[in-house]
């Protein structure tokens, strides 16, 4: 069902467990780009799959290079009306959980503890040892890299393998935020899709498991998306503007 803002607000209100399922597309007005618009990452490069990272040196460099450009962009992004509208439903106790494929980390700045955040493929802001899972700083990382290039070791176990701490494409998806948002989706009595294509899996099989288990479902997004369908409103709107008046955010 097409709707407007004032449905969504009404639905927020009634309901008593919101569960937020976030993509690229809420950290659009921060001014990092998503993957599929026009100008997105995808334009511009082509996935590096886990195993080619963990087989060959020279993809591990471009990994690095790739990550030194995206970087620029990231650091200077803060969160937006979109990050703080959801942060405000956590903080009056509205909303149990941020379920996000986004590896920015914005919804933690905006203010949402890190228990309330379920990050589905990862956090791009530090790096671990696949070996040991040590934690670097990205700092620690790159600042050797580029002067000449030089491959990072773990400084716990001088494995080679230290990745920022997200999931690539052919990486096994992270076993407890997995359990955790397949719970959070259960036990949600809305749950709002916000900016995501809704393509890929098995991320996105969320919102269809909590419309299963009873929950009603909104999707917000600027363009149609392939679960539409599913959902009992769809919003085809810019975040930030309507999701800050569905909160009623000053
Ligand atoms: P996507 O790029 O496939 O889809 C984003 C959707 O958001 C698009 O349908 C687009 O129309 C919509 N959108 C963009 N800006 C919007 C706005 N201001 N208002 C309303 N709608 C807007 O993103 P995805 O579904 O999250 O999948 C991309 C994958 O890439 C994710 O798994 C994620 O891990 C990764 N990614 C993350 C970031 C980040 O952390 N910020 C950025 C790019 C990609
Ligand atoms: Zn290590």
């Amino acid at each position: 069902m097409a709707g407007d803002v004032d449905t969504l607000r009404d639905m927020i209100k009634d309901a008593e467990r919101v569960v937020f399922f976030t993509g690229a597309g809420v950290s659009t007005e921060s001014g990092i780009p998503d993957f599929r618009s026009p100008g997105g990452v995808w334009d511009r490069f082509k996935p590096i799959y886990f195993d080619d990272f963990m087989s060959s040196r020279e993809s591990r460099r471009e990994t690095w290079r790739r990550k030194i450009e995206t970087d620029k962009t990231m650091r200077k992004a803060a969160p937006n009306r979109g990050h703080q509208a959801i942060a405000s439903l956590v903080a009056r106790g509205k909303a149990s959980a941020i379920i996000t494929q986004n590896i920015d980390g914005l919804h933690q700045v905006s203010g949402v503890p890190d228990d309330k955040v379920v990050e589905l493929h990862g956090n791009s802001t530090y790096c671990t040892c696949l070996d040991c899972s040590e934690r670097h700083t990205l700092e620690e990382v790159i600042g050797p890299f580029k002067q000449d290039e030089t491959l990072p070791e773990c400084k716990s176990c001088g494995s080679e393998y230290v990745k920022t701490a997200t999931i690539s494409f052919g990486q096994q998806m992270p076993e407890g935020p997995m359990r955790r948002a397949q719970a959070e989706a259960m036990a949600a009595d809305l749950f709002i899709a916000i900016g995501s294509s809704l393509v890929v899996y098995p991320a996105a099989g969320f919102p269809v498991m909590a419309k299963q288990n009873g929950s009603k479902l909104c999707i917000l997004n600027r363009e149609p998306t392939e679960l539409d369908q599913y959902a009992d409103l769809v919003l085809n709107a810019e975040i930030g503007p309507s999701l800050g008046a569905a909160v009623g955010l000053n």
